[in-house]
């Protein structure tokens, strides 16, 4: 079968390699299509080391059952990404996505973007939408993770810092789900800023942000630097969200932090209650999607490359 492989420093192939057989209790699933986010380009560039060499990459992934489940087989699935052991203290207290034995779909184990990947049973979830939405469900899962773990309150003042993919779910979100009072933060020249004006309350340039005026500051940048920016913009007691993986380290006021008692909560992919729920939001068009462009595996260079434009929210890849 054809995989996208990478293997840092922007050095990527399509190669040809067995279809994965499933252990007992996977199942084997045909990919539809997968999206490319900011975990995939920090593995393409090589800011985040790469787990394994090459690795397949593809953790936003749409596709259909072929073998390992009766009940599924034929069916459209999007899958969960960890894949834990189900037997340490972790997965036992219902904390399985920090299993320290998990495997985790196109980050240290192979993934969607080739014609096949495997995923145990228990990880896929039936998808009504179509493939172009499924790929939402994981990164809009992430999302409610984060906000899920500190609820945002009506009267609270949020600020997103950024203009992509995880910006917009998470500003439709806060507005849908939360009715919370939202402004989008961008920075000078982003090409994006102006798509937010129907969605946010108000759509604001660093430059203007007001300091130290918001309850909550969801930090979705995909750049490790903008940690300082929220920072700034939180007031004092406020929490912040911070969801960028570029595997770079930031300079942090960590004074600014202490002074203004500031909580930062990191937060990862969605426990399985948060893809049930992101599946309901996209299955009934609750949540509104932005797909740019769609790319055949076979110029998943291409693909790559055009992903690291920042006028785009989403690029994916069809196997
Ligand atoms: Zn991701
Ligand atoms: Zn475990």
């Amino acid at each position: 079968m054809k995989a996208v492989a990478l293997y840092g420093d922007r050095r990527i192939d399509v190669i040809d390699i067995p279809v994965p057989t499933p252990p007992n209790g996977w199942v084997l699933v045909k990919s539809e299509l997968s999206g490319i986010c900011g975990t995939d380009k920090a593995f393409y560039t090589g800011s985040y080391r790469l787990f394994k060499t090459p690795l397949i990459p593809g953790h936003e992934v749409v596709g259909r059952v072929i073998s390992g489940s009766e009940e599924l087989t034929g069916m459209r699935v999007v899958s969960e990404i960890n894949f834990p052991c189900w037997s340490c203290n972790y997965c036992r207290s219902g904390l399985y996505t920090h299993c320290p034995y998990k495997k985790t779909l196109g980050i240290d184990f192979d993934g969607g973007m080739a014609e096949y990947f495997i995923a145990p049973l228990e990880a896929l979830h039936p998808f009504k939408g179509s493939p172009e939405k499924g790929i939402f469900v994981e990164p809009l899962a992430a999302v409610l993770r984060s906000l899920s773990l500190r609820p945002p309150k009506p009267t609270d003042e949020v600020a997103v810092i950024g203009t992509g993919n995880i910006a917009w779910l998470t500003v439709q979100v806060l507005k849908k789900l939360y009715g919370a009072r939202v402004d989008v933060i961008a920075r000078e020249g982003s090409t994006k800023a102006g798509e937010f004006t129907g969605i946010a309350d108000n759509v604001i340039y660093l430059e203007d942000a007001p300091r130290s005026s918001y309850d909550i500051v969801f930090e979705a940048a995909g750049d490790h630097r903008a940690i300082n920016i929220a920072i700034e913009l939180a007031r004092p007691t406020g929490v912040i969200h911070t969801k960028s993986t570029t595997g770079a380290l930031a300079s942090v006021d960590t004074t600014l932090v202490v002074v203004k008692e500031l909580t930062i909560i990191g937060s990862r992919c969605g426990t399985s209650r948060e893809f049930k729920k992101a599946i309901k939001l996209l299955e009934n068009d609750v949540v509104e999607t932005r797909l740019d462009k769609v790319y055949d595996i076979d110029d998943a260079r291409e693909a790559f490359e055009e992903a690291l434009n920042p006028r785009y929210f989403k690029i994916s890849i069809k196997p």
